[in-house]
Order: structure tokens, then sequence, then C-alpha cells
């Protein structure tokens, strides 16, 4: 099962290679090691060694200062950064990667003890092989995710671990070990002394993962009220939908009004959908809920994949939780959309489907249809003939946006309306117009229709 040969890139080799040559110990150490094993690509390869940073300097000529109090150092090799870290025991760590103060070693293994669990504390070279102190190696056969040494220590040193043992979790679908899910439970107060940003940036990795409904397990570990105020008022949403679907479903099977035929339809399509929307967690521990799998369904777009955790709480719930979590304003601005319609039926008509379209972005309405199918499966039909109009909308080329409207502001003032309010309105009227007919949207015809608001306005003040 593991391998006695790693393939690393000619640059790796090449780098590992140069430090051996001036007497220093070097590995490939970490989230790499730990990724090539697994046969998935590793996303960056770091390296591990006895030189300090002064003479990884001196060996290499070119680099870059990355850390230098925390020992790194990046070499740049076609176009790619390899971070270079000198074996280090770490204080309290400050954003997640770096500790405040570092002490560095000459050992190896002081270096792998610091890391935060067994399977991303193994290094790697050619010439040693797997150095694999912790039992990483068994800990991914197991597949589990397990502290170096006494997990209680290791999360007070880090908080942000309890977060990054629930990511990897999800990433790899991999369970929690016993004593480290127990230790996180009971450590959970502690993250509130993580940045929001950091929080975040785990959440996020969880949520894009294959297992977004993993993030079910900061429920089960009691973790919610310590990421930010409102994150409990989400599972708090999502327990009290997907109870009112359960009484609305027992209604209808205990209905005197549904024949028997039809009860009996009613529940095996339930069980069908409900096997697609909601899995049962062998979680580490008494995790009690349902968890949703169908999110993993979603195309992994950070807007997309928060606004399905949000939506059930609401549109300001969403805001406020991604707010509290420091979210780029991007993000969002798309998420507030996606929750504010997640639960909108839409009617597959073409004048509706026009006005939803022009209310965003393209690629958020394609998102807004995948989201609706997840969170509504029995509209799965209506909303793919929606799918279908819009794509006839898109193909004929309807106005749906008001940069593309026949007429501009300019026109307007023209045609004699006051620049400032009335002007907007004016503006806006007409595009409504436009939506419900987009034969309408001719220059001629809609300055002949400005002239009629311009009556009729007339006509109410006259009255006035
Ligand atoms: P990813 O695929 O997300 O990059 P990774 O394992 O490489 O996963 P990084 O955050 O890049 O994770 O960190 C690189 C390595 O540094 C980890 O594998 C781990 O050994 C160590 N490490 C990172 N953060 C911590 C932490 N908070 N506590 C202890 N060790 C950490
Ligand atoms: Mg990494």
């Amino acid at each position: 099962m593991i391998p006695k040969r790693i393939e690393m890139p000619v640059q790796v080799e090449e780098i590992l290679g140069k430090l051996r040559e001036h007497g220093y110990e070097a590995f490939a150490v970490g989230g790499c090691v730990r990724d090539a094993i697994l046969g998935r690509i590793p996303g960056d390869w770091d390296i591990t060694t006895s030189a300090h940073p002064e003479e990884v300097k001196q060996v290499f000529g070119h680099t870059i200062d990355t850390g230098l109090q925390h020992g790194t150092v990046t070499v740049m090799r076609d176009h790619i950064g390899y971070e270079i870290t000198t074996y280090r025991i770490d204080g309290e760590y400050e954003d997640g990667r770096h500790p405040k103060e570092v002490v560095f070693t000459a050992e190896l293994r002081e270096d792998l003890r610091r890391r935060d669990f067994t399977i991303n504390a193994m290094a790697y070279s050619h010439e040693t092989g797997i150095v694999d102190i912790f039992g990483g190696a068994e800990d991914l056969a197991a597949r589990r995710i397990r502290c170096v040494g006494d997990a209680g220590e290791r999360f007070t040193e880090d908080a942000l671990r309890i977060l990054r043992a629930v990511r990897f979790s999800a990433q790899l679908g991999f369970s929690i070990e016993k004593k480290t899910w127990q230790a996180l439970c009971e450590l959970a107060p502690s993250l509130v002394h993580v940045s929001k940003e950091r929080v975040q940036v785990e959440l996020t990795k969880t949520l894009l993962s294959d297992r977004p409904e993993f993030i079910w397990k900061t429920e089960a570990a009691g973790l919610a009220p310590y990421i930010s105020k409102t994150f409990p008022e989400v599972f708090a949403a999502w327990k009290k939908q997907k109870s009112c679907a359960k009484q609305s479903l027992e209604e209808k099977i205990c209905s005197k009004d549904v024949p028997a035929a039809d009860k009996d339809a009613i529940k095996t399509e339930t069980a069908a959908q409900q096997g697609h929307m909601f899995v049962k967690h062998e979680c580490e521990t008494d995790m009690a809920g349902e968890i949703s799998a169908a999110a993993a369904h979603l195309p992994a777009e950070k807007a997309l994949r928060w606004s399905y955790f949000l939506a059930p709480a609401g549109e300001e719930t969403c805001v406020r939780v991604l707010r509290e979590l420091k979210m780029d304003n991007d993000t969002i601005d798309k998420a507030k959309i996606l929750s504010r319609f997640a639960f909108t039926q839409m009617e597959p008509e073409e004048s509706a489907v026009r006005h939803a379209m022009s209310a965003m972005e393209d690629t958020v309405f394609d998102w807004l249809l995948l989201l609706q199918e997840v969170l509504m499966p029995e509209r799965m039909d209506a909303v793919e003939m929606v799918r279908s109009l819009a794509r006839q909308i898109r193909e004929r080329g309807d106005c749906i946006r008001l940069k593309t409207l026949a007429v501009t502001g300019k026109d307007l003032i023209q045609a004699g309306i006051q620049p400032g309010p009335a002007l907007g309105k004016t503006l806006h009227l007409l595009f409504e117009k436009v939506l419900e007919n987009p034969a309408w949207n001719e220059k001629e015809r809609l300055l002949a229709e400005v002239e009629v608001l311009k009556q009729s306005q007339n006509a109410g003040t006259s009255k006035a």
C-alpha cells in the first residue's frame, strides 16, 4: 500500500539534490507526501531541510524571503515557487502556517512532531524513502484524521487545527479518530480566538470539497456558536425546514382525501428523493442530524456552495454570516442574490424568466437553477423548463439588461424627460415593458411610449 518511491517533479528532485550536495538533509514534506501516497495530485511541494535560511540562500543564490523569521525561503523554478523551510519547533501559530516564534532544530523528527495530523507529518526523499514516525501511513490506510501526539495539546496550541480536521476529513472522505474528535469537541470554545478570515478559509475549503455536507460536523462537534454569532441559526433553519418537509409528508400520507395508491407513490418518491438529498452520516460521535449530500452535485463555486448552505436561513442571515466571516464582497453579492431567489418558484413562462434573468448575471442565474434543483428536488421538471426558456431567450438575444435597451438616458432627455429621478423611473418603466415583450425593444416604439407616459403624467399633475 505504501509506495517505496514517490514520483516528484524534477524541480523538487533538483532542489533536494542541491541541498544534499551541500551536506544538508532535505525532504519533501507534509501535504505533498500525503497526496502523492493517496494518488492525488499535490497542490504544492513543500521542502524541509536542516539548512538554516541563510544557508539555503547561499546554496541557491536567487531566493525570495517568504518568511525568514519562520525559516521559510522560496526558490523559483519554471515560474513555480518552492518553499524551503528549516526544521523547526513551533510556538503558537498565528496564521495557520506560521507560528509567532520558532526555534530551529537539527532533527527532522522534531519538525514532524510540530505538524497537525499524522497524515500531514510524513517526509520523503528518494534516498531515505518515506519517513513516517507518527503512523501517518497507517492512518492514511485506515482513512482517518489523527493528531500528532496529544490532541488536546495540539488544538490548544492552535485552535485552527479544529477546523483543519473537519476540512481534511471533507476533502479526503476520512473519519476523525475518536480522541481527536473528543478533543476538538471539548476545545470548541477556543475557536473564538482564531481570526474570522482563517475560519472562513477552512469552511470554504470544506464546502468546496467533494463532501460539502461535512460542514455538518461543525454542528455535531458543537463548534457552530464559536464560528460566528449567527452561524448556529443556519443549522436551526435546516432542521426546521427538514421537520416541515417531514410533517407535510405525514399529513399527505395520513390524509383521508389522498387515495391509497397515491400515498404509496408519495412514499416511494420521497424515499428516492431523500436518498439523494440526505445521507445518514456514520459520524464519529452522536451526530444526530441527517445531512444533505446533494450539494456535492453543485459546481465547486464559492458563492454557490455557500448559498446552498446558507439559503434555508434566508437572505439576511446569509449575508450576516458571510460578513461575520469576512468573506469578499463579490462572493457576498452573489450569495445574496442566490439566497434571495433560492426558494422562489419561478413560473416556466418567458416574461417571468426574463425578469428573473434581469436581476442577476448570466452565470449566477445558471447557478440559481442548479441550486433550486438541489434545494427543491420536487421542482426539478419546472426548473428544467425554465432552463430551456432561458436558453431560448439568450439565443434570440432578448433584451434582459438595461444597457441593451433600445433607448438611453440621453434619448429620453432629448424627448423632454427631466434628468434626475424621473429619468430613472421612465427608463425602468420602459425596461419593464421590454421584459414583458421583447418586440418592444425598438427606439421608435419606446419613444412613442415615452409620449404616452408624459401625457398620462401631465393628466395626473393637472388633475392634482
Ligand atoms: P493543502 O492541500 O490544503 O495545501 P497541506 O497539508 O499542504 O494541504 P498546508 O496548509 O499547505 O496544508 O500546510 C502544509 C503543511 O504544514 C501541512 O501538511 C502540515 O504539515 C503543516 N501545517 C499547516 N498548518 C498547520 C497548523 N495549523 N498546525 C500544524 N501544522 C500545520
Ligand atoms: Mg499545501
